[in-house]
């Protein structure tokens, strides 16, 4: 089929000079539809300005040079390596490659016209190192010559592999811009457009594979982010649009049992706290169904927010739950709440899948009946056997640890219950405002007073012995400690097996003065409680653990955290285990013990985690570093697979097409053509939504 006969969204194999085999290869790359391939996105750009004659070249700089091969030799030795010797009539430059070399080799060969770019160093000799490189066809060249601003697309060793060269892709995309380009409809409203200064589609498609200047590739990319942001903004806005057209229950103010529950407190609330009490209060009395996301750094105190609101759901004579990731967490806050309740009479149960057989159906049937006015637990609560008479508000903590599924079940439980989900793991704006763009957030930016800043040092395996004996000289003092042991990628039997070794050894050979024990996720729910009981009481004073004590763990006395292998851990992983110590009033340190060798990306995580201790900047950190998708982690995340957006570094183009798409909903035209077309196309449940709507 020729382009001109092509429609948008047809598949890629129907292309001439596409065929099976090329559409395979270009699927892995994500590009399935005539329109995938209009908008896949180049990764650079080359531009005849920005290229540095070799006799230029200044030691220490980044730099691109276009030249010819003119020698190729493989080294042995200690550091095997493959050096092409590069040569453009104004001087030589070795381009070095250590690893990978054998793919290289096969592709290089003398008298090729490469381009090359990377880091240029001196060691005895002018040097580029791991560079990129392009090899540069006949066409090609002149287009650089001439002026052009050419596109260079991420070449995966899968397209390689079948043929498809940078400069295939090229004239694949330039036939079809040249045929289809004046089919492109333009998406986004007019007024829209204005507003934000935006490239009209057309312009941008075509900008964004052959730009006239440098300037347009970064407002094409510009504007079709703003498009992939601005429909997933339409999604968020419809459906928190259908929420509100819900019933909702409609809650009393606060009357005795919360009000006797706050005056019992230890302590006083923070401002924030009472902030967002009163942002909850807004919601569950609005008549509407609550639906917030609470996020608040390690140890900012969102537990007693929620319990509070656990009680004023009873209150309003409803019931409440409250859901956690680990059963350690569902006990440890069971016995919080038990503990603040004191004297108050209140039925509360925890259900988690550990408890013995006829515990469990009392516990249901309490439930069942309404008898049972809170109940704390694990992904036990939404097992099929368990029915609530009356469920008024349902909590999730630590909610980036559970599926959308999982979440929306626990709502099932009962009519429209209020929904509150917690998360410690501060996410970037841009990113919460994506994977929960139909939820409203408050923020605990607040710590209780009086906490000290956690000292974060890393060392490595040489200062062992220096470390232990810290370790000897806090528990001397009274502190109690924990040791986390290696993540052993995908394995969690090796790590078991070395945390196992870690706490026999640390037991009797290092510190056999003290009570050192064991905690890892396969323990029996009773065992794990057990021993957390005990490390809260004080009666061990090593917790040697696996990573199960990460999230919620609140020990205030155990002031020190080991981390083994420090490097193997992501950034907002390191930040959570470090926010288990500092949570009372004892000068708290986390030690990060290091392996060589060390990426430098595993090196800028452990800088950044010694650096700063604010969550949200960790958190920005991280989403740099790891992109969006490993940073929420794999489960079910519900992050939409964006195509030219980047979410670590358009926030603030997503909040401007977030408001945009907003206004078009409440304007109540979102729903009209061509909006409601392209939202089926673009989202499997776009159907879905129009139903509702
Ligand atoms: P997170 O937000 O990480 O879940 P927690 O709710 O576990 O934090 O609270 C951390 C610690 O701070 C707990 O020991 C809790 O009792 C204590 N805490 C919470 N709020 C306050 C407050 N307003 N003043 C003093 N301590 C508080
Ligand atoms: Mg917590």
């Amino acid at each position: 089929m020729s382009p001109a006969e092509l429609d948008l969204s047809a598949p890629i194999q129907f292309l001439k000079g596409v065929g099976p085999k090329r559409a395979k290869a270009l699927k892995e790359v994500g590009v399935e539809t005539v329109e995938d391939l209009l908008l896949y996105l180049p990764h650079r750009y080359v531009d005849r300005s920005l290229l540095t004659p070799i006799s230029r070249l200044q030691v220490n700089s980044t730099a691109t040079i276009l030249a010819k091969v003119v020698g190729i030799r493989e080294e042995k030795g200690r550091r095997r390596r493959l050096v092409a010797i590069l040569g453009d009539g104004t001087g030589f430059v070795e381009c070095v490659w250590f690893q990978g070399y054998k793919y290289i080799r096969g592709l290089l060969r003398g008298g090729e016209r490469v381009m090359a770019s990377g880091p240029v160093r001196f060691f005895g000799r002018l040097q580029m190192p791991h560079p990129e490189f392009e090899i540069l066809e006949g066409e090609e060249e002149e287009l650089i010559h001439t002026g052009r601003i050419i596109p260079i697309y991420p070449s995966t060793a899968g397209l390689k592999a079948i043929g498809l060269s940078n400069r295939s892709l090229r004239s694949l995309i330039k036939g079809l811009l040249d045929s289809l380009l004046p089919q492109v409809e333009e998406t986004l409203p007019l007024e829209v457009i204005r507003r934000h200064s935006l490239l009209p589609r057309q312009e941008a498609i075509s900008n964004l594979h052959f730009p006239t200047s440098g300037e347009l590739t970064k407002r094409a990319r510009e504007r079709l982010a703003f498009e992939e942001f601005f429909f997933w903004e339409l999604v968020m806005a419809l459906r928190q649009g259908r929420r509100i057209r819900k019933k909702g229950l409609q809650f009393k103010k606060p009357g005795s049992l919360v009000r006797d529950f706050i005056a019992g407190l230890p302590f006083e609330l923070t401002s924030a706290q009472r902030r967002v009490l009163r942002e909850i209060y807004r919601d569950v009395s609005s008549g509407k169904p609550m639906h917030r996301l609470l996020q608040g750094d390690v140890g900012s105190g969102k537990t007693i927010v929620a319990l509070i609101s656990l009680l004023w759901a009873v209150e309003n004579g409803y019931q409440a739950a409250l859901m956690a990731p680990t059963e350690i967490l569902a006990e440890q806050h069971y016995h919080t709440l038990r503990g603040l309740l004191g004297p108050i009479d209140l039925e509360t149960r925890l259900l988690v899948s550990g408890i013995p057989k006829a515990r469990r159906e009392e516990t249901l049937d309490g439930i069942g009946k309404g008898v049972t006015k809170v109940v704390l637990g694990t992904h036990a609560l939404i097992e099929e056997g368990v029915s609530f008479c009356n469920l008024g508000l349902a909590v999730i903590d630590e909610q980036h640890k559970f599926g959308v599924v999982q979440r929306a079940s626990l709502r099932g439980k009962g009519s429209s219950p209020h929904l509150l989900v917690m998360t410690a793991t501060p996410i970037p704006r841009s990113l919460a405002l994506t994977v929960y763009g139909d939820l409203d957030i408050s923020v605990l930016d607040e710590l209780p007073p009086g906490r000290r800043r956690v000292k974060t040092i890393w060392r490595d395996e040489r200062a062992r012995e220096k470390v232990y004996s810290f370790l000897r000289d806090k528990i001397r003092e009274g502190r109690q400690v924990y040791i986390i042991c290696p993540l052993v990628e995908e394995s969690e039997k090796l790590d078991l097996r070395a945390a196992t070794q870690m706490a026999e050894h640390l037991g009797k050979e290092v510190f056999p003065e003290f009570k050192v024990d064991l905690l890892h996720g396969r323990m029996r729910g009773e065992t794990k409680e057990e021993i957390m009981g005990r490390f809260r009481r004080g009666k061990i004073d090593i917790l040697v653990s696996t990573t199960v004590v990460e999230v919620g763990a609140d020990v205030p006395n155990a002031a020190i955290i080991l981390v083994e292998h420090a490097e193997r851990f992501g950034l907002s992983q390191l930040h959570q285990m470090r926010g288990r110590v500092g949570r009372g009033e004892h000068q708290s340190y986390c030690i990060l013990l290091v392996s060589y060798p060390l990426s430098s990306e595993a090196r800028e995580r452990i800088e950044t985690i010694c650096r700063t201790t604010d969550g949200f900047r960790i958190a920005e950190a991280d989403l740099r570093l790891r992109g969006p998708g490993e940073f929420m982690g794999t489960r079910q995340h519900g992050l939409p697979q964006f195509k030219v957006a980047n979410l670590a570094s358009d926030g603030p183009l997503l909040c401007r097409a977030r408001e945009e798409a907003f206004a078009l909903v409440s304007k109540g035209q979102a729903l009209k053509e061509p909006y409601k077309g392209i939202l089926l196309r673009r989202f499997r449940e776009g159907g879905k939504l129009l139903e509702a709507g």
